[in-house]
């Protein structure tokens, strides 16, 4: 094999490894919930966010706003608190619905996505495939 062939299959075996993409395993963490009373604590909300790629601050809106509850997002602890006794469940509900509404493309699937905001109107601006797609405002 001449030194021109072997670069070629070297080549070609290079061009078959897939790039490196996000976009197939998507699982949250597992949500660290400390209930005081009336109140639930998601103690790792910070990192959840970023999982999603996004502002735990957008996040929370989200959240207070489809479970309409009081709570709010502290920025020093990276903790969410809720001013009501909302299950594990309903809250991983709730984030896997912003994930697909707010996060996922849906045109490629891919989770490598930004929100824009253009006026009032609210756009999912995917950076692997460049879809675009309006999102309802929240
Ligand atoms: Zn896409």
């Amino acid at each position: 094999m001449s030194k021109t062939d072997y670069m070629r299959l070297l080549e070609r075996l290079y061009s078959k490894i897939p790039p490196r993409s996000e976009s197939g395993e998507f699982r949250l963490p597992e949500l660290e919930l400390i209930r005081i009373g009336e109140h639930v604590i998601v103690r790792n909300f910070r990192d959840i966010a970023e999982k999603l790629k996004r502002d735990p601050g957008l996040v929370a809106r989200y959240l207070l706003k489809e479970l309409a509850t009081g709570g709010s997002y502290d920025e020093g602890t990276g903790h969410l608190t809720l001013t009501a006794k909302i299950s594990r469940k309903t809250l991983e509900e709730f984030l896997q619905r912003f994930e697909k509404s707010y996060v996922r493309c849906p045109t490629c699937n891919s989770i490598d996505t930004r929100l824009e905001k253009r006026g009032k109107a609210l756009t999912l601006v995917c950076e692997a495939c460049g879809a675009e797609q309006s999102v309802k405002p929240f």
